[in-house]
């Protein structure tokens, strides 16, 4: 079965865990202060805050950021629940726009329409590993005085403009989740040139102790720090990672190289400027192909190509979502899309093989 994620795991990280495992020292510690400072680096950004997932993340920035009850955060419903879960974590309110239907991301378009005086922070996301129509949304963002918190879960090492992701707007949030292009089993990490929000994400991980008097709450906080057992697996994935997405570039390459021409299959494409990581390599199926979505994936299945829907439920249609500005509208582009994306393998473990496999396996349907 060729898997649609699968995380590689090399004797580095095994032999990093025992280190630490027999260091008596296996909670927040030095392995965190030097993933952190890795992390930061690797992205061009001055802070990193190591906590213990994607979520946690997203939840502390939009703290840092000052997202609070009451605020609006605008946001695509195209996304992992877990984008907007943490608007709500926060008592603010989400706000979803729609999309746009080439990249998938945000449109900025449908950003400037749903501006009001409550409207706090954006959270523009780099779905499937491309980042957000940057310079469109910035200039957004600073016209109205609003914080840019990047959701950059599937984006590690994505670039636009020489940029990485994770630093186009106040602050960027990454998920180190198994599947994702680096990992730490489960994890998370904050990067941020603003050294006011570091220190208040820094807080907010610690229970909302403040950082320089011990025992001393400042505000609400919670536990999401992220072990050395964690961060000593990341240190070692993250050497690996400019090779990982070349890996999956060249994958993806492939699968395009195969499919762009196939009637009713619209392969994914980047804009000028931008480097996709491919975190998913994802296709449209659309009434011109001779199978329904759906009857693709479940025919890749009895040929041993795993394949998935990100994401099948708009957010926007989600019921616990029902407090959302936008929930129970039509957000066409958004929808249309979750009626026909299909994410193919693009992970490096997999071989030129096996690439030229999912292609003729579907060429030949
Ligand atoms: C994975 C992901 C998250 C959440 O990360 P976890 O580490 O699973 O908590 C958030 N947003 C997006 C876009 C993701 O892909």
């Amino acid at each position: 079965m060729l898997h649609v994620a699968k995380p590689y795991i090399g004797e580095e990280e095994i032999n990093a865990v025992i280190e630490v495992l027999k260091s008596g020292m296996i909670a927040q510690g030095p392995k965190v202060a030097a993933f952190e400072e890795a992390f930061a680096a690797s992205c061009g950004a001055t802070y990193g805050i190591a906590v213990n997932s994607g979520t946690a993340a997203l939840h502390a920035a939009l703290y840092a950021a000052g997202v609070g009850p009451g605020d609006e955060v605008i946001t695509t419903p195209f996304t992992f629940v877990a984008t907007a879960n943490t608007i709500l974590q926060q008592g603010a309110i989400p706000v979803f726009c729609d999309i746009d239907p080439i990249t998938f991301n945000i449109d900025p378009a449908s950003i400037e329409k749903h501006i009001t005086e409550k409207t706090k922070a954006i959270i523009p996301v780099d779905i499937f590993g491309l980042p957000y129509d940057v310079d469109a949304i910035n200039a957004i963002a600073k016209k109205h005085d609003l914080k840019i918190v990047e959701d950059a879960c599937q984006a590690h090492g994505a670039t636009c403009g020489g940029k990485k992701a994770g630093t186009f707007g106040d602050v960027g949030c990454f998920s180190l989740y198994a599947t994702k292009n680096i990992t730490t089993a489960e994890g998370g990490m904050i990067v941020t040139d603003d050294p006011k929000l570091a220190e208040l994400a820094k807080q907010f991980r610690h229970h909302g102790q403040s950082q320089t008097v011990r025992y001393y709450y400042a505000d609400m906080g919670y536990n999401y720090r992220m072990t050395d057992i964690n961060a000593a697996i990341g240190i070692e994935q993250l050497k690996r990672l400019d090779g990982f997405n070349i890996k999956r570039k060249e994958h993806a390459a492939i699968l395009t190289a195969g499919l762009a021409e196939v009637k009713g299959i619209t392969t994914p494409t980047a804009p000028d400027e931008y480097d996709h990581v491919y975190h998913q390599y994802t296709i449209r199926v659309t009434d011109d192909f001779s199978m329904s979505r759906d009857e693709l994936c479940a025919y890749l299945r009895e040929h041993e190509i795993g394949s998935a829907v990100f994401y099948p439920h708009p957010l926007h249609l989600s019921d616990h979502m029902k407090m959302a500005k936008g929930h129970g509208t039509q957000l066409p582009h958004a929808e249309k899309a979750a009626a026909e994306v299909l994410s193919l393998p693009v992970h490096p473990g997999l071989t030129e093989a096996d690439m030229n496999h999912i292609v003729h396996t579907i060429t030949s349907i």
